[in-house]
């Protein structure tokens, strides 16, 4: 039911997006977006993040660690 989502948790902690995700990495940027880094750990280039992926993440999400 709509009406149970978020009850538990804050928007902004758990949600499946890139500023949540472990492999956004804000540091090296060429947009404020930051690059995907789950490229580089499975063989590949990295990846800007592109705008209309940001707030929403991609299959390969994982929560950051805290
Ligand atoms: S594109 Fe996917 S794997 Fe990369 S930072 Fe965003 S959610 Fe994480």
């Amino acid at each position: 039911m709509a009406a149970e989502k978020g009850i538990n948790s804050s928007p902004h902690d758990s949600e499946r997006s890139c500023w949540n995700c472990r492999y956004q990495d804000i540091t090296r940027q060429n947009t404020f977006l930051g690059v995907c880094t789950w490229f580089s750990k499975h063989g590949r280039k990295d990846k800007q993040i592109p705008p209309n992926k940001v707030d929403v993440g991609c299959n390969h999400f994982e929560p950051k660690l805290k």
